[in-house]
């Protein structure tokens, strides 16, 4: 794995030991990437995950993209401690790896894990049609872990929340003493999606999913945040139909400077060093704040 920092004008890139782990603080709340990629096969990183810990325990997770389930164990996080898994959008980069984190999962819990997604429309399913499709007793995929779905089969009891994307305003997910967490519909090609913001304790995160960050209500969405999670998949100059899908560098910037965010996570990351450099650049022009770029397994002190 490899640390991209950048700091003021500079730009660092380091060297990180393969086995080496970034343990979260055991007090407060910490961000953890699990997977700081995206659709691209690489030697270094998963594809879009992460982790909200809260005092030692992994409790919220966001996407479960490909690699997650290792990440997840490498993190030594543990289901047995999570109050959701929020889906940001059906994408497989996003989703893949959720049917593996959750084989077995009644060995670790009995009580239900909520789990929240995006309504569909006639390109993806819906969180609740994407379950059925996995977990159906008599026609999942994975029908063996239908006890996810009430079912005989394996699997901690699950408990959807399928937010429907036509609503304007946030949606709260999760609201318990200490931990509430909203989603935000924000705009990504033809997929539906969800963004995420996550508060506990005074400390505050949000993670943008895939956008295209042109819609006004996620710079409010975001206002204040403590930490920002944004995606960056696109380098520097892109023109055209790309640009219905992913926020340009020179857009990301915007976004985290309009919303006055107190420190910028950069993830979802382009392959190579040279074209990451320069879109980390272009978003420092913007954005005057902390900025990071992810590696796998970093953890964020937040608030
Ligand atoms: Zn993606
Ligand atoms: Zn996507």
């Amino acid at each position: 794995m490899r640390s991209l920092l950048a700091v003021g004008a500079l730009v660092f890139i380091a060297a990180v030991p393969a086995d080496a782990q970034v343990q979260c603080e055991a007090q407060g709340v910490s961000l953890q990437v699990l997977g700081s990629g995206g659709p691209r096969a690489g030697t270094e990183r998963a594809s879009a995950s992460y982790l909200v810990w809260i005092d030692g325990e992994a409790r919220v997770m966001i996407d479960v993209g490909g690699g997650a389930f290792v990440r997840f164990g490498e993190a030594g996080a543990s289901l047995a401690t999570l109050d959701l898994i929020g889906i940001s959008h059906f994408h497989p980069d996003h989703v893949t790896d959720l049917a593996g984190l959750l084989w077995l999962s009644d060995l670790a819990r009995q009580d239900p894990l909520r789990i929240s997604g995006p309504s569909g429309n006639g390109a993806f399913p819906s969180l609740d049609e994407h379950l059925l499709q996995l977990f159906d007793a008599t026609t999942g995929a994975f029908r063996v872990l239908s006890g996810t779905l009430g079912g005989p089969g394996r699997g901690a009891p699950l408990e959807p929340n399928t937010v429907d994307v036509a609503v304007p305003d946030p949606v709260t997910v999760l609201d318990l003493p200490g931990l509430t967490v909203q989603a935000l519909s924000v705009p990504h090609t033809n997929s539906p999606a969800l963004a995420y913001r996550v508060e506990s304790g005074g400390a505050s995160i949000v993670f943008s999913s895939d956008q295209t960050g042109t819609d006004p209500r996620f710079i409010a969405f975001s206002r204040g945040v403590d930490l920002l999670v944004m995606h960056m998949a696109i380098p520097v100059g892109s023109t055209g139909p790309i640009l219905d899908v992913h926020a340009a560098p020179a857009r990301v910037g915007e976004i985290a400077r309009d919303a006055g965010v107190g420190r910028l996570v950069l993830s979802h990351l382009l392959p190579g060093d040279a074209p990451l450099a320069q879109a980390v650049a272009e978003v420092q022009r913007r954005y005057r704040g902390t900025l990071d770029a992810a590696s796998d397994l970093d953890c964020f002190r937040v608030g």
